[in-house]
């Protein structure tokens, strides 16, 4: 029955069945980079395989939220998903930017950009989902879900790659792989790709939170020594807090009660 899975649907295009390859481009990860390039590539001709390791549910259930800049709803536009996103996502039409030790704020509304917003605040699944969806209208797109891809051998056109469904080991051939497998990808690593990183020595404590009054769509950014502190509006009248600390200062804050957490939140954003 696995093997099904990964009989050609469409024909890859004629340079890569002439060199014996299955897939025009492979990509690993289906979380919101690999969906969004998936989707992205629906009108290109191209014989597409995403191939994602958790289960669909578990990939879009992630509690994670991400501010999107203007110019990623311009490729959600492009790609034609915008529509049923935009619904599910909150709109910031104020920004407001301030330093702890300073009185001053800063000031960004839409006039200053010439736009009719400054951003977005979504939730994992209100972008996941609508590309999910999209996928569905791809018929050059093959989503081998769940799927893992557990090696690579580089070919002197291609790679192949060996894909674990289920209990079985499955190898198949693309003329391109495309690692979007997440910040530690073992695909980029596999091929000898390096990263430069640092330390920050800091931690970063997400929570949400529903205030008494409206959050009238204003993201706010305050700026301490010790870490930046970020209040973004969600849709529900809820707010996702970014609060960033020295690993011993957010240990100490995650270890407080909903009140004392509260009282401590009051005080960091004055
Ligand atoms: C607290 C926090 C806040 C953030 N805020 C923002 C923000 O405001 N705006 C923003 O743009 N970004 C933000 N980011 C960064 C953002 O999370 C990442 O840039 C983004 O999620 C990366 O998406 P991705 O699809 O590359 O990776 P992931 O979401 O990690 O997805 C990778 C996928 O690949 C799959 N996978 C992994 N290995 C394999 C394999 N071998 N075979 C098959 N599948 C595999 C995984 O199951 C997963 O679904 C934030 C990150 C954090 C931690």
């Amino acid at each position: 029955m696995t093997r099904s899975l990964l009989s050609p649907i469409i024909s890859p295009t004629a340079i890569t069945a002439k060199l014996g390859y299955d897939y025009d481009l492979a990509i690993v990860g289906g979380g919101i980079i690999g969906l969004t390039l998936a989707c992205a590539l629906k009108d290109s001709g191209l014989k597409v395989l995403l191939i994602e390791a958790r289960v669909q549910s578990a990939a879009v259930a992630k509690g994670q939220a991400y501010a999107v800049q203007l110019i990623s709803s311009r490729i959600f536009q492009g790609i034609g998903v915008w529509d049923k996103i935009l619904p599910q996502i909150a709109t910031f039409n104020q920004i407001r930017l301030s330093d702890s030790d300073y009185p001053g704020v800063v000031q960004f509304h839409p006039t200053d950009l010439g736009t009719e917003d400054l951003g977005y605040v979504a939730e994992h699944q209100a972008l996941l989902q609508p590309l999910q969806e999209f996928l569905q209208e791809c018929p050059n797109v093959k989503y081998l879900c769940p799927a893992e891809v557990v090696k690579t051998e580089y070919l002197p056109d291609g790679v192949a790659i060996d894909i674990k469904i289920g209990e079985e080991i499955q190898t198949i051939r693309s003329l391109l792989l495309v690692a979007a497998d997440g910040s530690r990808s073992r695909i980029r690593e596999a091929a000898g790709i390096n990263t430069r990183g640092w330390q920050y020595w800091q931690s970063c404590i997400v929570a949400f939170v529903k205030p008494e009054k409206s959050h009238n769509n204003i993201a706010y950014e305050k700026f301490h020594a010790s870490g930046p502190f970020a209040i973004l509006p969600l849709p529900g009248n809820r707010c996702r807090i970014v609060w960033t600390a020295p690993h011993a200062e957010a240990k100490a804050i995650c270890a407080l009660d909903d009140e004392q957490f509260l009282e401590e939140l009051r005080r960091r954003y004055g």
